[in-house]
């Protein structure tokens, strides 16, 4: 990690330039499921991908619709905490990026899984 002491009780630099990417990347994949109609994995596969919904639980969480956000995605507040964290105590954890990807990983997967299994909701249609 390129933060150094010098940057202890402030916002860890490399944390907001990964956010940012990861802010990008979002933008740009909301870009292209406008323009495509939808998401990709749904049209070819069938079923939701891990990230279906995010965006709309993104925005139902910023609109403090809680419980909206969770019928879209609930990875929404396990990557929100971790991002936070992330901001946080990024400069001070050892391992704070990777740990933060596995908990972005994990909350995909998990709840992606558990959707599967016990379907998706009806606002996701
Ligand atoms: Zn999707």
């Amino acid at each position: 990690m390129i933060c150094t002491a010098k940057y202890e009780g402030v916002v860890c630099r490399q944390a907001v330039v990964d956010l940012i990417y990861v802010f990008l990347i979002g933008m740009l994949s909301a870009f292209i499921l406008h323009f495509t109609g939808g998401c990709p994995c749904k049209a070819t596969v069938g079923i939701y991908c891990p990230g279906c919904g995010f965006t709309h639980a993104f925005i139902m969480l910023m609109r403090c619709k809680f419980d909206l956000a969770w019928e879209y995605n609930p990875a929404v507040y396990f990557i929100a905490a971790s991002s936070v964290w992330y901001l946080a105590f990024g400069d001070t954890v050892k391992n704070a990026r990777a740990w933060n990807f596995i908990i972005w990983f994990t909350a995909l997967t998990t709840t992606w899984l558990i959707r599967l299994i016990i379907g998706f909701p009806e606002v996701m249609s």
